[in-house]
């Protein structure tokens, strides 16, 4: 095909910012494609030559590029230069020259898409001596056999600077337009801007077929092709790569353990949410391992302690595995929350010693391949069944996440507490019986964590501990106030604090601060003069006549000491209410 069709539609999509017009410009410029322009057709589409998840970079700068002009054109670099400061834009400045200079000197074959592309990706592999007059050689040779308009693109595309602002979802419609337009009487009018189809049902088949295969490839590429050339059976069994990352699996939100259940089945599998980040790690056939982000990025480079533990820990000639890796205190060996190790995804230098100083345990909970055989299809007990064969768990390391099959409420309330009280965030509920589904938000796993909003308490009272805790108040009544400053008690609390003062606020630190605002003692516990204010989390606001406010909180977990508030500012009763009523009708 030749370049100057590709540039025909470029320039037919810059005059437009309807989608639904962008879509249409693509998909009727696709079903003239042959299949053997498809793939580089897409990719440069998109303004690349090399799919989204490949480190690889055309990296061209700009000054190469004012060389490379100047060697196409003969005009002096200088020259170039001011024409750039005027137009502000290299491309522009590619079309203007190449313009004035076509009927002199220039001598013209016409360029095909498959030459731009050729030339464009050996631009990346070159490396070493002589790179620079090489990488010259190469755009100079697009350049003078381009048109204005040609030499435009290419050296947009060369600069990686093309942006047609078509995303995502147009790129999906158009390949189901153009490949699939007929079977679903798809019919888009330009002057209304709108589309109208035969039947829906019809059209999300096709969609759907699309949106799937794009998900396990992420590469438009390789989804058209095949659209082309195989259809819906091609798109339906289109198979991943492993070293290619695919969408990882979403999960939704419940606020309630009921909910959890009708979302995901009785009994369902519980786990703990970890705090820490996605991690999609790829072992191929020949023992390379690749890891990914949840926004696909490769990040194996910074991880080579995941990768080690991968390489170590997990059997199997090859395969993908879902996982969360949570950062924890090298000192402590306790959780530690995200942010405290997103320093690493992004590092370039230090690997080693980063990873010696923000060290991080991979908790494994899915498969998505393995041993040559994609594993989406099969339900996810025996995904972890097969995973728990299969990983060799090494604490600290990698292991496989905290996992409960059960129907019983009490059961998950338990283990909601050990996951806080563990670091976590909370829990995943996840259905026995469901596929992966990559890049959906659906149902086969939904979060559980404590959304609810915080709430400042004071300390009125508290309880000696027991055994190991016996020198410390480790137990905290706490209360809100009403509108004549009584403070109301909604409940007890000590989940939060810690044992070793380095860690956080202690109960050590507590006790200190508490005793001598004690009132009273009697037996275990001691009345307090309310004074002290800190921030509770909790799951939920429930009414209860054990506590003076009427209301007492689910799994209150001590966030922080609000040395900034004193008793006046505590969280009112009139504000609990309004809490507990919002719950109610969300
Ligand atoms: P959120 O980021 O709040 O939407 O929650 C979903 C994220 O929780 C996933 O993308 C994972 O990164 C993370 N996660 C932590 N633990 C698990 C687990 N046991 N199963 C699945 N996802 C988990």
């Amino acid at each position: 095909m030749e370049y100057s069709r590709l540039v025909v539609m470029y320039e037919q999509l810059s005059k437009t910012t309807k989608r639904l017009e962008k879509t249409h410009i693509i998909s009727e410029f696709l079903k003239d494609v042959g299949a053997e322009d498809i793939e580089h057709v897409m990719l440069l589409l998109e303004g690349r030559v090399f799919p989204s998840y490949d480190s690889r970079v055309i990296g061209v700068a700009s000054r190469l590029m004012l060389k490379s002009l100047s060697a196409a054109t003969g005009i002096s670099a200088d020259k170039i230069e001011n024409e750039w400061k005027k137009l502000g834009d290299l491309g522009l400045v590619a079309e203007s020259i190449v313009k004035a200079k076509k009927q002199a000197t220039l001598h013209s074959t016409k360029l095909t898409v498959r030459k731009v592309f050729e030339n464009i990706r050996k631009l990346a592999e070159l490396e070493g001596q002589g790179t620079v007059g090489r990488k010259t050689q190469l755009i100079a040779e697009l350049l003078t056999s381009a048109k204005p308009l040609e030499s435009k693109y290419i050296v947009k595309t060369i600069l990686e600077e093309m942006r047609i602002g078509v995303g995502e979802g147009a790129m999906r419609d158009a390949i189901v337009w153009a490949f699939f337009g007929d079977k679903i009487g798809v019919k888009y009018t330009r002057e209304g801007n709108d589309i109208e189809f035969e039947d829906r049902e019809t059209y999300n088949k096709y969609a759907n077929a699309v949106q799937s295969a794009y998900d396990v490839t992420n590469e438009f590429a390789e989804v058209a092709k095949t659209a082309k050339s195989k259809g819906i059976e091609g798109l339906n069994n289109i198979e991943m790569h492993v070293g290619i990352p695919i969408k990882v699996m979403l999960s939704l939100k419940v606020d309630t353990i009921e909910e959890g259940f009708e979302t995901v089945g009785k009994p369902a599998a519980v786990e703990f949410k970890y705090d820490g980040f996605r991690i999609q790690a790829h072992k191929d056939e020949k023992g390379n391992i690749r890891l990914f982000t949840r926004r696909l990025e490769d990040v194996t480079n910074q991880f080579p302690d995941i990768v080690e533990s991968v390489r170590k820990n997990v059997k199997g000639r090859s395969f993908i595995i879902d996982s969360e890796a949570v950062g924890y205190d090298k000192k402590t060996g306790k959780y530690l929350p995200f942010q405290s190790i997103s320093q690493r995804i992004k590092r370039k230098y230090d690997i080693e010693r980063m990873s010696r100083d923000f060290p991080v345990e991979l908790n494994v909970f899915d498969v998505i391949f393995f041993d040559g055989k994609s594993m989406i299809k099969e339900p996810f007990q025996k995904r972890r069944k097969l995973l728990e064969k299969s990983v060799h768990q090494e604490k600290k390391k990698i292991v496989l996440s905290k996992f409960k099959i059960t129907s019983e409420k009490k059961a998950i309330e338990q283990l909601f507490k050990n996951a806080f009280e563990s670091g976590n965030e909370g829990l995943m509920f996840k259905a026995l019986d469901a596929p992966y589904k990559p890049g959906a938000r659906v149902g086969y796993m939904v979060k559980f964590k404590h959304m609810m909003e915080t709430l400042d308490l004071v300390i009125i009272g508290a309880e000696w501990g027991e055994g190991k805790r016996s020198k410390w108040l480790s137990s905290y009544h706490i209360a809100c106030a009403d509108e004549d400053g009584n403070f109301l008690e909604i409940g007890k609390a000590s989940t939060g604090l810690k044992e070793k003062e380095e860690e956080g606020l202690s109960f050590m630190e507590m006790t200190k601060m508490l005793k001598p605002l004690v009132i009273s003692e009697k037996g275990k516990e001691v009345k307090i003069k309310p004074k002290i204010v800190i921030e509770v989390g909790y799951e939920e606001i429930q009414k209860s006549p054990s506590y003076t406010s009427e209301y007492a909180l689910r799994f209150p977990r001590i966030i922080k000491l609000r040395i900034d508030k004193g008793a006046e500012d505590a969280s009112t009763l009139d504000y609990v209410q309004k809490l507990y009523a919002q719950q109610r009708k969300s």
